[in-house]
Formats: C-alpha cells, structure tokens, sequence
C-alpha cells in the first residue's frame, strides 16, 4: 500500500518553466544575445545574492521595492537580499572588478531571475525574469538612443509591435531637486485625497507619489501639468533634446511622458518606459534609464552610465514567435531481446559521438511500442536490430518517410547513417 508522503508545492509567485515553454525562453535569450552582439555588449553574470545594504544604498530607502518587497536573507552577522533587479549589483561588478581602468566605456547585458516579495497576481510574479543591459563610462546622448535602439531590435526580432515607448527627463540632480519643489508645491493643496503612504512621501521622497497605485493618488497625479522644460537646466534641456533627435533619425517613435519618473531613486536624466496594450494593468514590458551618479555613489568613479531591462514573462505574453522544435532526435534504436538491446545501446553511443542526435528505449517496450515511440519523435531513420542482424552483425535502417529499409554492417552504420542524414 502506498504510503501517504507530503507532496510539495513551489512557493507562491513563482513558477517552473516547462520543456515546450523553456523553448521559447531560449529562442528569446537567442534573439537578445545575437542583438547584443551586434551593438557590441558583453555578458556579465552576477550572483543572485547580493548584500542587502547595496539595494537600500542604490534603490533608495523609501522605494517600495526596499520598504517592502526585499527577500532578506540572514547568516551569521550578514545580511543579504536576493536581488530585486540587477542594475546595483552590475554595477558593484563593476567597481569591485576594475572594469573601469581595464576599459573607460563597457558594454554589458545579462539574463536571470530577479526576486521581488509583492502579492503574486497576474502578470506579477515573485520570481520574474529579466534580459537587461548596461553601458557605463559615458554621458553620450547618443548611447540613450543607441539603448533605446538596441530594446527596438530585440522587439522587432520577437516579432513584437503595438508597443508604445515613453520617455521622459528628471535632469540632473539640481534638476531633480527643482522637480522635487515643483511636485511638492502642487501636491501641498492635495494632501486630504492622497493616501496616507503619499502624504509621508509628500517630504520624504515626492517621486514615490508618482508611482503609487491607489486610484485616488493615480488621479491626483494625472491632474498635475508637468514639463520638463520647467524644471531642466540648459545643459539637460540639450542633453534630452539630443536623444529626441536622434530617435527621430532612427524613425524610432516616442511619447514624452511628464509623469513618468521610474520607482528607483538613482536615475537621472533620460528615463523610458515600454508599454504593451495587451498586457493589461501591468502593461510594462520593460523600462530603463540614466543614471549618472549610481557608479560615484557605490564608491567607483563619476561617470555616466544608461541601462534597460525587459521581462522575459511580459515579452513572451506579447512574442510572435513561436520555437522550431529543438532537439530533434533523428534516429530511434529499436531492438528485440537483452541481447540486441546491449549491441544498440552501443551503436547509440556512437551516433552521438558522431552528432547524431538519437535515442532508445528505457521502458522496456515491445516491438510496437517501440516503433509507436519513434513515430512520436517524429524521427528520420529507425535502426532495428533482433536475433537475425545479431547474427550478421548488421542493423536494419529504416526510413520513416518512404518506408524503405535496408541493410548495414554494423561496423559502418554510424557513416552509412550519417551519409543518409
Ligand atoms: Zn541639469
Ligand atoms: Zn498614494
């Protein structure tokens, strides 16, 4: 009798990416990779744990993410946080490595998971999974196009469109500051319909009003009449002008969007975020931004630095593209008898040191099961061997299109096969 042992169940907000769908995750890594090749990035791998007070530093101490969404790890005397989203710790990479005397400008993308304790609900996971890249080294407003040029070759390469691009500037940090005064000035009136979140955020940190998610907040904000040219100072203003222009040389379509600011405290100067109709309320199939002070403040040195990030869930919500089928196996090894099941497990060794990618049975199948298996796999060729090829020291291959079988010495199959491939 079967004993009742506890089945366990994944935790909630995340989930296991299954072999049809995994393929479809690696033809989207695929597609980036090549597009990060092609506008010269280099991948960077950074750990998933990083130390809990690089996010507080980076991210901002009143930022929702920090406030409430860290998965904070203790051990011993140190405190981790499982990353929220990669930017800090590419750029603690970054300074801890040197990057930035080996090479005063770097390229850099990555892939992997990020992980943020919300309440999981649709299109929100608790485990998410980011393509992102960084350029550090430069205050170019040619690299804000380029990155945004860069997010519309993936896109274009996923066959994704009826995106819509928002773009903005907060300016540098004076700017900001002004931008802060502003935000304050005319929220101060507002104080009786903003939650009471907002109303601390109102001094602490007014961008964080921006992005709340209570309705009464949403509709003060969109009241508000902001521009940046109120706020911006001259350099800025020509810093944000110049990425609009080179967008439209690139035939690259933006909407200016005053309101938007970003939840993280570190950008400054261009910021942008990429809409999807169809996604729904959680609409953003990724976002990203200047952020030129982050490197100085995280001890490295002052220079400019743009990056992005796309959510591999939200691009394959919207994604036309739809996998060739990977791994295809090409040849089935069906044999009858112990026998012949020890001579096959040989022959399929070799297919595979010749590349051939092949497979046999582990279930113990008859005959027919067998075959039925080969079909499923949609194979080319079968091998058959029983008693009479043991005899001969040969095989049967067949074709699986025509139907057409053959004989081969055992000692040539792996060639005579791969003629036939
Ligand atoms: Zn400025
Ligand atoms: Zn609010």
């Amino acid at each position: 009798m079967a004993e009742n042992f506890k089945k366990f169940k994944i935790p909630s907000g995340m989930k296991d990416i299954l072999p049809a769908d995994a393929y479809l995750w690696q033809e989207i890594e695929d597609k980036a990779r090549a597009a990060f090749n092609l506008y010269g990035y280099k991948p960077l791998r950074t750990p998933l744990l990083e130390e809990e007070g690089l996010f507080n530093r980076s991210l901002g101490n009143e930022t929702e993410i920090v406030k409430k969404q860290m998965f904070v790890i203790r051990h011993g005397e140190d405190t981790y946080a499982l990353r929220p989203e990669a930017t800090a710790g590419v750029v603690r990479a970054y300074i801890e490595n040197n990057l930035d005397k080996t090479d005063s400008f770097v390229k850099l993308y990555y892939f992997g998971p990020m992980f943020r304790a919300e309440r999981p609900q649709k299109g929100r996971l608790r485990q998410f999974h980011h393509i992102g890249a960084e350029a550090l080294g430069s205050n170019s407003p040619y690299l804000d196009s380029e990155i945004i040029s860069l997010i519309k070759h993936i896109l274009d390469a996923l066959g994704i469109s009826g995106y819509e691009l928002k773009l903005n500037s907060l300016g540098c940090p004076e700017d900001k500051q002004k931008l802060s005064r502003i935000l304050q000035d005319r929220l101060k009136d507002e104080t009786e319909k903003l939650c009471p979140d907002c109303n601390e955020r109102l001094n602490r940190n007014v961008f964080r009003v921006l992005d709340c998610k209570n309705e009464n907040c949403k509709q003060v904000v969109s009241r508000l009449s902001l521009a940046p040219e109120n706020y911006l100072c001259p350099e800025c203003s020509e810093h944000f002008s110049a990425v609009k222009k080179n967008l439209d040389k690139l035939n690259i379509n933006y909407t200016l969007s005053p309101h938007l600011v970003r939840g993280l405290d570190y950008y400054n100067r261009t910021i942008f975020e990429i809409s999807h109709k169809d996604l729904g309320a959680q609409d953003a199939l990724g976002a990203g931004g200047r952020y030129d002070n982050l490197i100085f403040e995280l001890g490295g040195p002052k220079s400019g630095a743009v990056g992005f990030a796309l959510g591999i869930e939200r691009l394959l919500l919207v994604a036309g593209c739809r996998p060739a089928a990977a791994g295809q196996t090409k040849v089935f090894v069906v044999t009858l008898g112990e026998e012949a099941k020890k001579e096959g497990f040989q022959v399929l060794d070799k297919l595979r040191e010749a590349d051939i990618a092949s497979d046999m049975d582990y279930e113990n199948k008859s005959l027919k099961g067998q075959m039925r298996k080969a079909n499923d796999l949609k194979v080319k060729f079968t091998i058959l061997i029983g008693d009479e090829e043991l005899k001969k020291q040969s095989l049967l291959l067949k074709d699986m299109a025509s139907g057409a079988q053959e004989e081969i010495s055992l000692d040539r199959s792996v060639e005579e096969i791969k003629k036939r491939l």
